[in-house]
């Protein structure tokens, strides 16, 4: 696993790319925490917490967390000491907003991001995978909902990120180990990176 200081990584990508699961591999084989906005929120909803209960039915609609709850809980996390030499954001930004937190936050930090790995694959292959999974928010109306909303605020990103030069195009229509060897790829070097312009 390559892991050449290029650790501050942002997963983008649909709900059931696999991003997820790159996350944990990567963060494993990159010694950086994987942090899943996702997990974190399940989590404040499990233990019952204020937080919990204020993005409770959001979630369970397959709407997105406001902004500036987001930025907050963000904030705080990547200030942790496990995350100053790195970190994998799985799950945020998911709204332009969202990258314009993320940008003053490293800057605040003069550190600055390596690569947002987008991973995709086929809309019918999504759904198939996210019902095959089934988490409590993944009702087929739920899952359709979180699609639109990927496609209508998250879709945009992609292009923005690609404009700065970030962007590393994966894809996830792929076994997990072969999604794991193109990021592979892209971390050591091996892959020619996107064009700027
Ligand atoms: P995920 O596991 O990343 O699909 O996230 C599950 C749910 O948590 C989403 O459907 C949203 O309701 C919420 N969520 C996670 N990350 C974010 C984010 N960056 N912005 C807004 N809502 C989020």
């Amino acid at each position: 696993m390559a892991d050449g200081g290029s650790a501050r990584l942002v997963l983008l990508g649909p709900p059931g790319s696999g991003k997820g699961t790159q996350a944990a591999l990567l963060s494993e084989g990159l010694g950086v925490p994987a942090i899943s906005t996702g997990d974190m929120l399940r989590e404040a909803v499990a233990e019952g917490s204020e937080l919990g209960r204020r993005v409770e039915s959001v979630m369970a609609a397959g709407e997105l967390v406001g902004d500036e709850l987001m930025a907050e809980l963000v904030r705080e996390r990547l200030a942790k000491e496990d995350a100053a030499e790195g970190f994998l954001l799985d799950g945020y930004p998911r709204t332009a907003s969202q990258v314009k937190t993320l940008d003053e936050i490293l800057e605040a930090g003069s550190v600055s991001l390596d690569h947002v790995l987008f991973v995709d694959a086929p809309a019918d292959v999504l759904v198939e995978r996210v019902l095959a999974r089934r988490r409590a928010d993944d009702t087929e109306k739920v899952i359709r909902e979180r699609l639109r909303i990927y496609s209508e605020k998250t879709q945009p990103l992609v292009e923005s990120y690609r404009s700065r030069g970030l962007l590393r195009d994966i894809p996830g229509n792929q076994t997990i180990a072969e999604v794991a060897a193109s990021i592979d790829a892209v971390l050591s070097g091996q892959t020619q990176v996107g064009a700027t312009s």
